[in-house]
């Protein structure tokens, strides 16, 4: 089954990707993680555009069909050669996250995301934790951290906390739309509670 993680930089999707996966591997299962944009050598590679284009900007049309580019080659090399042997896949960041950046933040329309998911994409997660987390404090855990890796314009525009809050506002748009798939865990406590509450999310997935 898939699981996947979304959230703003800094909310801790890292250490509740450790926390998911070594719960199902003490039950025995075969867990593959993997992260977006990226998991496979193309969509590193992709990825690697995508964060260090230089001085260039990346149009929001050309950033939108390079991630979902990026995410056909995850699912189609990775995604689904894994579910289809059984085993659990949990991946930092997947469609969800293209609603929120490519679409909430950056403006591209939702029905031509919609559009590109149901033909490029062809699956959903059976469950999404979304760490939510204050613009303010995602800053204050990321500070020192070189997210940006050039001084483009859109690379400028990326860390204004506008753009940050429509991030978060997209994501929880998305998870108010989608409540059965998308559980929204509040990421401000520290990582051990956020961790037990990713956990019994898992857990109350696991008994549906
Ligand atoms: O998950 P991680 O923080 O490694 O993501 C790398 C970068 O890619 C982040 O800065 C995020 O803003 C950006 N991103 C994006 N659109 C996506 C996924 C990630 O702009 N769909």
């Amino acid at each position: 089954r898939l699981l996947t993680i979304e959230g703003g930089e800094g909310a801790g999707k890292s250490t509740v990707l450790r926390a998911l996966r070594e719960a199902l591997l003490a039950d025995g299962f075969e867990v593959v993680s993997t992260r977006e944009p990226g998991g496979t050598p193309l969509a590193e590679r992709i990825r690697e555009l995508l964060l260090a284009h230089g001085d260039e900007p990346v149009h929001a049309h050309t950033e939108l069909l390079l991630m979902f580019a990026a995410r056909a080659q995850h699912v189609q090399e990775v995604v689904l050669p894994a579910l289809a042997r059984g085993a659990w896949v949990i991946s930092d960041r997947f469609t969800d996250s293209s609603y929120a950046y490519q679409g909430a933040a950056r403006g591209m329309d939702v029905d031509f995301i919609a559009e590109l998911e149901r033909r490029a994409v062809g699956i959903e997660p059976g469950l999404t934790l979304l760490l939510d987390l204050g613009v303010a404090h995602a800053r204050e855990r990321t500070r020192g951290r070189d997210l940006l890796g050039g001084a483009s314009p859109d690379r400028i525009e990326r860390e204004r906390d506008d753009f940050f809050e429509r991030v978060r506002a997209g994501f929880l748009q998305r998870a108010a739309q989608q409540p059965g798939r998308i559980r929204v865990i509040d990421a401000s406590p520290d990582p051990a509670r956020v961790a037990a509450s990713a956990l019994a999310a898992l857990a109350g997935y696991r008994a549906e």
